[in-house]
């Protein structure tokens, strides 16, 4: 378990590391820099550098904490990753319902094989599931395919916006988190797509979340993100689900 700068969301919990890449929002993966220079600097856990890898030895972490925490689950990895054994990703929900304490806010850009383990397992209340949505050509199908699942609360990371998304069907959805793309690299998002989706959030009472512009700013200079900051028409847009009952 590690503390994290991630703004909604309060510690990372990765029983699994490593990933591939599966769509464009994958092309500057934050975890795979940040896990080759872990492995770079010879830090346990790293050996395999970016390949899936299971870690059984942390699968406890969150039994050890009274505090009620937000976790984001594999930060570093993908929960539905092909190579996940469906028998390890029951160990892991074994740990969710044992910790009705805490809440799990779990991101995948595998909507599939999520759907396919949701199928005929029940997911406890303490989950928060969602999907990314970098553009429209993989990020809408997984909106469909999560809307079908019965999670008590339904997120979408749309994060990093590389489009106009157009017109999004919320329904069923408790939170909206977007953020444009950090690093030398970074592909630039429009202020207009943003207020896009935060307008459509707003009609339909969905919350809102600007995490941050990233590299490009909201007058579409490229420049430090720490001086671009999250500040959108004015404000910063800080909000939370509240469905289910579940406070944050
Ligand atoms: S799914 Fe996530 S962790 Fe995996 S390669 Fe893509 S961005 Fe990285």
């Amino acid at each position: 378990m590690n503390k994290t700068k991630i703004e909604w969301t309060e510690e990372t919990w990765n029983p699994t590391i490593g990933c591939t890449k599966i769509s464009s929002g994958c092309k500057y993966c934050y975890a795979e820099t940040m896990a080759r220079r872990l492995q770079a600097m010879g830090v346990k856990g790293y050996e395999n550098g970016f390949e899936f890898t299971l870690m059984p030895q942390r699968l406890e972490h969150p039994l050890k904490k009274k505090k009620p925490t937000k976790f984001f689950v594999n930060s570093m990895s993908d929960l539905f990753h092909e190579e996940m054994p469906l028998s390890f990703l029951d160990k892991i929900f074994d740990v969710i319902k044992q910790t009705p304490q805490h809440i799990y806010q779990i991101l995948t850009k595998r909507e599939n094989k999520m759907a396919e383990y949701f199928s005929d397992r029940s997911l406890p209340p303490n989950v928060w599931l969602g999907v990314t949505v970098e553009d429209r050509k993989s990020g809408l199908p997984r909106i469909k395919k999560l809307r079908d699942i019965n999670a008590s609360v339904k997120f979408l990371s749309i994060e990093p916006l590389l489009e106009d998304l157009g017109k999004l069907n919320l329904d069923f959805i408790d939170w909206v988190i977007v953020g444009g793309e950090s690093g030398l690299k970074a592909r630039p998002m429009k202020e207009e797509w943003v207020i896009n989706i935060k307008n459509q959030c707003q009609q339909s009472g969905v919350p809102f979340f600007f995490k941050q512009w990233g590299a490009w700013g909201a007058d579409s200079v490229k420049r430090n993100k720490k001086i671009n900051g999250r500040i959108l028409q004015g404000k910063i847009w800080n909000d939370y689900p509240t469905a289910a009952g579940i406070s944050v």
